[in-house]
């Protein structure tokens, strides 16, 4: 165990972690509603996965901090309520100086973790968010949002969600322009919670790469947010990222099917599924005569094994670096001139193509020693 996290703290050292999802701010609005800016995050908190001293201990690079409004908001009202969570995320940020510092660049984002301070970053969590205007996406752009999942729990019209019933199929021509727009200004296409049809839609419509902000593997827990591996598949022609998250009823098929039964319950009630403090209300109280199954570690592990092979295969630009750094024994500086791009892109993409083609060789290896094997039991 200690050479394990001896192993990861050397890893962590040389290559920043980047959450890509943490829902601190609305926990915060929920719980202490005006008050929420009183909420010392420098202490460590019980009611909460989130404060400083935790993410100082996990060496946490980089976070995006999720200005998430919920879905049974729309309008104007989903509106204000992102700009005042957005305006929360600032603020908390500007009262940490010491331990976090707004990125709104890669290079921040560099120079932030360089300093040891936590880089952080706003993502958008639904297109219920902008209303179905570009001119607010481009003004949440503006303050600082560098992220946007198309959707949440629900449809929004112009793009379906996972957990909705299919409305146009995927994307709306309105919901390409939106990709597009969003590509074009440097904001993040996030495509965790939205339906299939509507990931294959927008790697149809992006020239950026896409992210998964918290999705996992949907071949080994069948929760609809997690994501197919025929799409992800995709992900290398689009160097698209899959940020594996931890929730248990995403990771383990055992915690899904019980989750279900939670679910089947509060639709017996007629409670409506959004209603988040019924639900956890619900699971506490069901969990008395049924205690939940646990995930594991291992599984979540088993998630991020499992999208490393779908995405095995080497994009054209690691190998480019690889070729440069590796073959011709060029420094990282002389290797940026020559593919004019910061060293730090030079220094990332190497150390990305080194895993995947270290993960690669291991798995031909493996397959060698079992195909060794299976011929010297049939000699
Ligand atoms: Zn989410």
């Amino acid at each position: 165990m200690t050479d394990h996290l001896a192993a990861a703290t050397a890893l962590l050292s040389r290559s920043p972690l980047i959450d890509g999802h943490n829902d601190l701010a609305w926990q915060l609005r929920e719980l202490a509603g005006a008050d929420a800016a009183r909420t010392d995050i420098a202490e460590p908190l019980s009611f909460t996965n989130t404060d400083l001293p935790r993410l100082a201990q996990g060496r946490l690079g980089a976070q995006f901090w999720s200005v998430f409004v919920p879905v049974t908001l729309a309008g104007e009202a989903a509106v204000a309520t992102t700009l005042e969570q957005i305006d929360f995320v600032r603020g908390m940020v500007r009262r940490y100086p010491d331990a976090l510092e707004l990125a709104l660049t890669a290079a921040d984002v560099e120079r932030i973790c360089a300093s040891g301070k936590v880089a952080s970053l706003l993502g958008a969590e639904g297109g219920h968010s902008i209303a179905s205007s570009l001119g607010v996406l481009r003004m949440f752009y503006q303050l600082g949002v560098r992220y946007m999942t198309l959707t949440h729990n629900r449809n929004t019209g112009w793009a379906d969600s996972a957990t909705d019933q299919p409305d146009v199929g995927g994307l709306s021509d309105f919901g390409r322009d939106v990709v597009t727009e969003m590509q074009r200004i440097g904001m993040l296409v996030d495509l965790s919670h939205v339906a299939p049809a509507t990931m294959a839609d927008a790697l149809g419509t992006a020239r950026a790469p896409v992210i998964f902000s918290h999705s996992s593997a949907l071949a080994l827990c069948d929760h609809p947010r997690n994501v197919p591996d025929e799409i992800l598949a995709r992900l290398p022609a689009n160097n698209g990222v899959c940020m594996v998250t931890f929730v248990p009823q995403f990771v383990s098929q055992e915690c899904r099917d019980w989750d279900r039964g939670v679910q089947a319950e509060m639709e017996r009630r007629g409670m409506d599924r959004e209603d988040f403090q019924g639900y956890k209300a619900l699971r506490a109280e069901l969990a008395v005569a049924s205690p939940p199954p646990r995930a594991t570690i291992a599984q979540v592990a088993d998630h991020i094994e499992h999208v490393r092979e779908a995405v095995l295969s080497l994009p054209s630009h690691y190998r480019e670096v690889v070729v440069l750094c590796d073959l011709q024994e060029m420094s990282y500086d002389e290797a940026a001139a020559a593919l004019n791009c910061a060293i730090g892109t030079v220094r990332s993409r190497l150390h990305r193509a080194r895993t995947l083609l270290a993960a690669k060789l291991f798995d031909l290896r493996q397959t060698q020693t079992n195909s060794a094997a299976r011929s010297r039991g049939s000699n």
